[in-house]
């Protein structure tokens, strides 16, 4: 059986479309093998989708993806292989539903004062027991015919500068690096283009993460040409990081961003999972 590695979607535990037994379900029909579910601060949804990977005989890997601050701007970080019941991480992610809950009542706030009412109930509504996240926000203004798209949410509301954005302080670099590596774990930057360094900073960014103990990078996830790849796996050599690989799936609105539709990592990229047990 040819493997196929996802380390990187999400599941209603934050701001995706399906439940985690839905989502290993549709990866497990996608043809992948291990899956590691990497949801916006969380880990409330990995005990389900493990019972369900268990018995669907898919490779389950723990996850998450915790939000950081480093110089003033916000990063995603990947824990993969994490401990949830590790205290340092369970206690962050117990406070992150605070920061969230309390973002989200200040962008709300900011809505109703651009005559936009009832949008906090909506978002904890839809959001349940998960964490309340921007993509929550951005499905009510679409289904309230606010905006005609979930990119056009953040352009006009969401987006930082923009009418309704709160800034959050997030736990620094460090500290969220040392969640993931106490707790056992493999932490991985997160999607490095996407948030449109230079190239300068985003060397410094790296220098950082890599003495904060981190030790991969995304090389591949969805919607990348070749030269991103090719960008991508640049940074993991010249950094010695090893690579992931993950579509960072949330719902089937997309076609192009798929469970377990990802190109092949480059064969000399050493394989993130080669250090998960
Ligand atoms: P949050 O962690 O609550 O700030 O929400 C961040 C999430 O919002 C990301 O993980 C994406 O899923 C989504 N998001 C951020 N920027 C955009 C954008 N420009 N268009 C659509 N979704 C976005
Ligand atoms: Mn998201
Ligand atoms: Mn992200
Ligand atoms: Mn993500």
């Amino acid at each position: 059986m040819t493997e196929l590695y996802d380390l990187h979607c999400h599941s209603t535990a934050s701001d995706g479309a399906l439940s985690p037994t839905n989502l290993v379900q549709r990866a497990y029909q996608q043809g992948v093998t291990s899956l590691a579910l990497t949801d916006h601060d969380t880990t409330a949804g990995l005990d389900e989708a493990q019972l369900c990977a268990t018995e669907i005989g898919l490779k389950l890997i723990t996850g998450i993806e915790l939000s950081t601050n480093w110089q003033n701007m916000c990063f995603h970080i990947v824990g993969l292989g994490i401990d949830p019941t590790y205290a340092p991480l369970a206690d962050a992610t117990y406070t992150l539903q605070n920061t969230r809950m309390e973002r989200a009542e200040k962008i709300a706030a900011k809505l109703e004062k651009k005559g936009i009412a009832g949008s906090l109930a909506a978002v904890t509504k839809a959001a349940g027991e998960g964490m309340v996240t921007r993509t929550h926000f951005s499905d009510f203004l679409k289904s309230k015919n606010h905006v005609s798209t979930q990119q056009e949410a953040f352009d006009r509301y969401l987006a930082k500068g923009k009418s309704a954005y709160v800034p959050t302080s997030w736990a620094e670099l460090e500290l969220v690096v040392s969640w993931i590596t106490g707790s056992g774990g493999v932490a991985v930057l997160a999607h490095p283009l996407r948030y449109k360094l230079t190239a300068n900073y985003l060397k410094r960014l790296l220098n950082t993460f890599k003495d904060a103990g981190g030790q991969g990078i995304e090389v591949i996830t969805s919607r990348m040409n070749a030269d991103e790849i090719r960008q991508a796996a640049e940074y993991a050599t010249r950094f010695d990081l090893a690579g992931s690989m993950g579509s960072d799936f949330h719902n089937s609105d997309n076609p192009w961003v798929e469970l377990g539709r990802l190109a092949p990592l480059p064969t000399n990229i050493k394989p993130i999972w080669e250090l998960l047990n």
